[in-house]
């Protein structure tokens, strides 16, 4: 290759490079400036306890040890605020907690018994939309050291700046190319490419695990977990909801929805900032269809603690407005709900105890759309459920301070795609709501778990759950249930691995069965606050049951079996004294013809109705005690 080459060679590769480098701010949609009262909230360049991102006008993040090095200089600098690990990822970064209180004793079981309302706040569980690390620690600083200290006087406060803290020392400026900043950001996933958000139910990960012993230590009467949107474009900066109506927890859902909404909308209004409820483009593109609220199930931070009756906000800053806007959003929102818990803490704290007194005869295992045939699943696109809208009730309707949207053709896909003009429109949409529950099962006295399945019963007991442990071999008469046509596929019917689990789906029959339970057999009641969770996660055809991700992969194996030359006498010995079972085979012969050509199967029919036959082959092992 000449000189002459080499250079234009260079200069191509570079030309290239730049292009594939493109930074996504560059290539989103417009966006409107904005002006607001919570700028105000930003310090001073000259004030000592000016946070990194303010000191960078929002433009970075800092990283794990900056972060961590700045909260503990704040934590020395006041006797409001003190900092522990609550746990360590895989990488060893302790996942760090900070506890903002002015009570005396500052122990789990102090902050647990105080008469002060408890708020457990959590920022970066996808370490790329980290808005709640920095408004946190601009809150903190003026809790701790400006004059917000009156926000402690009746409510405590537990921040987790980071839950995926090696996600978060993934940090690139191409990690979220639909967001607007900052400009670097951390990994969705933690080290080992796990979604956080999908693990509160399953509990694989040390995030999670970590999460969940706070609640069990602590237990906050309200959680917030922090997050940034993908997908549409609309006039709000930042949405938030609880669990809906439906949902297991429906004291704290009026509450939700009837106290802190419209408290929390006032006050974000109040500081400029344009606040919604949780939005999905139900045809996954715009709003044309209308807005789908689909309730997720209790891999979800948010379903979760509705289940463990936990007041529990998922919240949403827009991904295409502007990292300062979005982080002084997250600080009002939080500020208000501070606020909020002083006047209304004692009237959730009634509502908490309703919802955990309560003993439902039957719970619903799933939720859908009543206007919709299927369950949608947030796994699973919404475009193609979309049209299966049934017209006999409609929707409810909601005013959408939208973003005019334009359907583009895309010459290199040749398909249809969204472009946002950036143009506000306000139109009335459609709002589906997942109201209806589906899968109803009868609240059993308790569930028995074999000692077999060591596991399980680990992993209850992660929860919080109580679990009586036999000391010594017990026979029970209990309902089990049978497992028919099961199917490992994940939520879109594909034969994959979800989460690092196969998924299995099936449909059960009951038996009634007298079974001997070996000595460190776990009862587990539902007559517990957390009984509605041990139901979701022991019954088979709930969602996020540990049936469904796949911990009893044992039953779906047949491990003995009758040789030809045995089975053929047993055959004919059968047919001889049985002319019943006669009948029965003749008949099965005719209407199934694949059965009357298999060898196999016919010998299979008849080895299932002889005692040599593993009665245990496909039975769910775990029983209901009525
Ligand atoms: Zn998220």
């Amino acid at each position: 290759m000449s000189i002459k080459q080499k250079n234009c060679f260079t200069i191509t590769l570079l030309l290239l490079l730049s292009i594939f480098s493109l930074q996504a701010q560059s290539l989103l949609p417009p966006v409107a400036d904005w002006k607001g009262k919570s700028e105000m909230l930003i310090a001073k360049a000259n004030d000592p306890w000016i946070t990194p991102a303010e000191k960078s006008d929002f433009v970075t993040t800092p990283t794990y040890d900056q972060t961590m090095d700045w909260l503990k200089k704040l934590s020395n600098a006041s006797p409001l605020l003190s900092m522990t690990s609550i746990g360590k990822s895989l990488e060893g970064r302790y996942i760090m907690m900070i506890i903002a209180s002015s009570e005396k004793t500052i122990t789990p079981a102090a902050l647990r018994n105080s008469a002060k309302p408890l708020l457990l706040v959590q920022a970066g569980i996808h370490a790329g939309e980290i808005d709640g690390k920095d408004a946190g620690m601009m809150l903190l600083r003026d809790i701790a050291v400006g004059n917000k200290k009156q926000l402690l006087k009746d409510v405590n406060l537990l921040f987790i700046p980071i839950l995926n803290v090696d996600g978060h020392e993934r940090s690139s400026p191409y990690n979220r190319p639909n967001q607007r900043g900052p400009e670097n950001m951390g990994w969705r996933t933690n080290a080992e490419n796990l979604n956080l958000n999908r693990d509160y139910a399953k509990q694989d990960t040390k995030e999670i695990r970590a999460v969940t012993s706070v609640f069990n230590e602590y237990g906050p009467l309200m959680y917030m977990d922090l997050h940034v949107t993908d997908g549409a474009d609309y006039q709000y900066d930042i949405t938030f909801g609880g669990h809906g109506k439906q949902g297991y927890s429906p004291a704290i859902f009026t509450w939700l929805d009837t106290k802190y909404k419209p408290y929390a909308d006032n006050a974000l209004a109040a500081h400029g900032h344009i606040p919604g409820q949780l939005l999905n483009a139900l045809n996954n593109q715009d709003f044309s269809s209308g807005n789908a609220l689909i309730l997720g199930e209790p891999r979800f931070s948010d379903a979760y603690g509705n289940l463990r009756h936990m007041a529990s906000v998922l919240v949403e800053n827009h991904s295409l407005k502007p990292y300062k806007q979005r982080v002084l959003g997250t600080y009002v929102l939080l500020e208000s709900t501070l606020k909020l818990l002083a006047i209304e803490g004692q009237s959730l704290k009634e509502s908490t105890k309703a919802d955990k007194a309560k003993r439902d005869a039957k719970i619903p295992l799933k939720s859908k759309i009543p206007q919709m045939e299927n369950v949608i699943s947030f796994e699973t696109q919404l475009s193609t459920q979309g049209s299966s809208a049934l017209s006999s009730t409609p929707p409810d309707s909601l005013n959408l301070l939208g973003i005019e949207s334009k359907l583009q053709k895309s010459f290199i896909t040749n398909s249809d795609y969204v472009e946002w003009t950036g143009k506000p429109v306000n139109t009335k949409i459609a709002n589906y709501r997942a109201t209806e529950g589906i899968e109803w099962v009868t609240r059993p006295k308790g569930y028995w778990v074999p000692a077999s399945c060591e596991e399980v019963i680990e992993r209850l007991k992660r929860h919080g759950i109580k679990v009586e442990i036999l000391q010594e071999p017990r026979e029970l008469t209990l309902e089990m249930y049978r497992i028919k046509d099961a199917k490992f596929q994940n939520d879109e019917g594909k034969t994959q691995l979800f989460e690092g689990h196969m998924r299995v789906v099936a449909s059960t029959a009951v038996e009634t069965r007298k079974e001997l339970l070996a000595k460190g057999s776990a009862f587990i009641s539902t007559d517990q606050p957390l009984g509605d969770l041990a139901i979701l996660l022991l019954e088979p055809k709930s969602p996020d049951s540990y049936f469904s991700w796949g911990f009893f992969p044992g039953l779906f194996q047949r491990t003995e079996y009758i040789e030809g030359y045995v089975m053929e006498p047993l055959m004919r010995a059968m047919l001889e004294k049985s002319p019943e079972l006669k009948k029965e085979f003749e008949q099965k012969k005719i209407v199934d013809d694949t059965f009357a050509k298999d060898p196999n199967a016919i010998a299979t029919w008849f080895y299932s109705k002889t005692k040599y036959y593993d009665d245990r082959y496909l039975l769910y092992p775990v029983g209901r005690e009525k």
